[in-house]
C-alpha cells in the first residue's frame, strides 16, 4: 500500500479529525478536576519534597502526564461532547492508564476487544466515532475504520507521527528501518506498519547481533529465529541490511537508543567507509523530549539517598517500566504499581517486579524514619500520585508534622 497517499488522502477526508473540536475550556475544567492535585502542586513549589512525621517524599522534577497523554485524553473527552449520541470506540487503551481508561468507560466509550490476539473491529458500523489513542494505530486499522464509514478521531502524539515520517523517509530512499522497540507495543506495530522492509531490535544486545552480522555475517537461520516475529514480511538478512535507518519508539530508554544508533553508524562506517556512509546510513533525532526529562529526572532521584522507589504507572507502559529499570539497576528496592489501589489494606503492596508477575510484599515500608523516592510515567495523571502519597502518610504517620 502507498501508506504517504493514504495518510494524505484520509487527512483530507471530512470524517477525520485531529483537532479538537472547540469545547477546550470545559473539557480543561473537567481535566482539572478529575486528574490535577493540589498535593502535588504543593510539593512541586516545595523543591519536590514533602515530609510528614517519618515520612520524606522526594519527587522526581519531571513525572507524569505529558502533553501529548493530556492532549489525547482532552481530545477524547471533547469527543464524547461533540458526539453525545453516537456510538464512540477507542482502537486499544487512549493512554496506558486504568483509571483513565475506566473513567473513559463510565462515558460510553467502548473499547476494541483483543480476542486470540487479534482486535475485533465486527463490533464498529458505519458512523460510529473511533478514537486512535495517543501511541498511533497501524495503518490497516485507518484504513479498515476508513473503509467502514467510520469518523476517525486521531489523537495520535506528534512526536509519534514524527517518527512514521522517518521510516516513510527510510522506505523512500530503500533504507530498511532497524526500529528499537518492542515489536508487539502498538506503537511500534504502528510504526512498522508505515515501514517498508524494517527490523526491530530490542534493546543494545540484540542490535550488537545485527551489527555483528553485518560485518562478518553468520547464521541466517538463527537470526530468523531470533527475529521472527520482529521484522517485516519477506525480509532477508543477507540483502536487507546494506542500507539502513535508525527508528525507535518514543518510550524506549534514550541512552540506549542513542548508543543502538551510534553502534550501527560505526557499523556502516566500517564496513563501507566514510564516502559512502549516507548511502548506507540514515539517522534522525526522533527521541521524545518528555521521555527524555522523565528520564534525566529519574536519575537525578536516584542519585539521592533513598530507602526505597515508588513507581506508578501502567503495567503495559514502555516509560515506566523504564523508570523502574533505572531504579533496579541502582539496587533501590522499587515498588512498580498502577494506581494507589494497590497499596494496602495494612503495609502490602501489590507490585509489579520487573519484566515478572505481580507480587505482594508484606510489610514493604520499613520501621524507622524513611525516605521515599516517587515518580510517574507520562500515562500517569497527578492524582493517583496524590493518592498513593496519601496512602504512605497514612501507613506511616500517627500526626502530620508538615512539609
Ligand atoms: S511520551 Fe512523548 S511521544 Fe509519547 S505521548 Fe508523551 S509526548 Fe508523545
Amino acid at each position: 500500500m502507498d501508506t504517504k497517499a493514504f495518510k494524505r488522502s484520509l487527512h483530507q477526508s471530512d470524517n477525520y479529525h485531529r483537532k479538537g473540536f472547540g469545547h477546550e475550556e470545559a473539557v480543561a475544567g473537567q481535566l482539572k478536576t478529575e486528574y490535577q492535585s493540589s498535593l502535588i502542586q504543593q510539593i512541586r513549589d516545595n523543591h519536590y519534597t514533602i515530609r510528614r512525621g517519618e515520612v520524606t517524599i522526594r519527587l522526581a522534577e519531571a513525572f507524569g502526564f505529558c502533553w501529548g497523554v493530556e492532549r489525547a485524553v482532552a481530545m477524547a473527552y471533547e469527543t464524547r461532547r461533540h458526539f453525545p449520541a453516537e456510538r464512540i470506540w477507542i482502537t486499544n487503551e487512549i493512554i496506558h492508564n486504568p483509571g483513565v481508561n475506566q473513567r473513559l468507560k463510565e462515558m460510553n466509550v467502548g473499547f476494541i476487544e483483543v480476542k486470540a490476539g487479534q482486535k475485533d473491529f465486527t463490533v464498529v458500523e458505519t458512523g460510529d466515532v473511533v478514537i486512535l489513542p495517543a501511541f498511533g494505530a497501524s495503518v490497516q486499522e485507518m484504513q479498515l475504520l476508513n473503509d467502514q464509514g467510520c469518523t476517525i478521531v486521531d489523537t495520535t502524539c506528534p512526536w509519534v507521527s514524527k517518527v512514521w515520517n522517518t521510516v516513510e523517509k527510510h522506505k523512500k530512499g530503500s533504507y530498511t528501518s532497524i526500529i528499537h522497540g518492542k515489536y508487539n507495543h502498538e506503537e511500534t506495530v504502528a510504526t512498522s506498519s508505515f515501514a517498508g522492509k524494517y527490523l526491530v531490535v530490542l534493546n543494545l544486545k540484540q542490535a550488537a547481533y545485527v551489527a555483528d552480522y553485518i560485518l562478518n555475517g553468520g547464521d541466517r537461520d538463527e537470526f530468523m529465529a531470533q527475529f521472527r516475529n520482529a521484522c517485516s514480511q519477506g525480509f532477508d538478512p543477507d540483502i536487507d541490511l546494506e542500507k539502513i535507518g535508525i527508528a525507535n519508539q518514543t518510550t524506549m530508554l534514550k541512552g540506549e537508543t542513542e548508543e543502538i544508533g551510534k553502534l550501527f553508524e560505526r557499523t556502516m562506517l566500517k564496513k563501507y567507509g566514510p564516502l559512502a556512509l549516507n548511502q548506507h546510513f540514515l539517522s534522525f533525532n526522533t527521541i521524545c523530549d518528555a521521555t527524555q526529562e522523565r528520564q534525566d529526572a529519574m536519575f537525578g532521584l536516584v542519585d539521592q539517598p533513598l530507602d526505597l522507589m515508588v513507581v506508578i504507572g501502567g503495567y503495559n507502559s514502555s516509560n515506566t517500566t523504564h523508570l523502574q529499570e533505572i531504579a533496579v539497576e541502582r539496587d533501590i528496592p522499587s515498588y512498580h504499581i498502577d494506581g494507589p489501589e494497590r497499596i494496602g489494606p495494612g503495609n502490602r503492596i501489590e507490585h509489579k517486579r520487573l519484566h515478572a508477575e505481580l507480587t505482594l510484599t508484606e510489610p514493604w515500608l520499613p520501621e524507622g524514619a524513611i525516605t521515599v523516592g516517587v515518580t510517574s510515567g507520562a500515562s500517569t495523571p497527578d492524582k493517583a500520585v496524590e493518592d498513593t502519597i496519601e496512602r504512605i502518610f497514612e501507613l506511616k504517620v500517627t500526626a502530620p508534622v508538615g512539609s
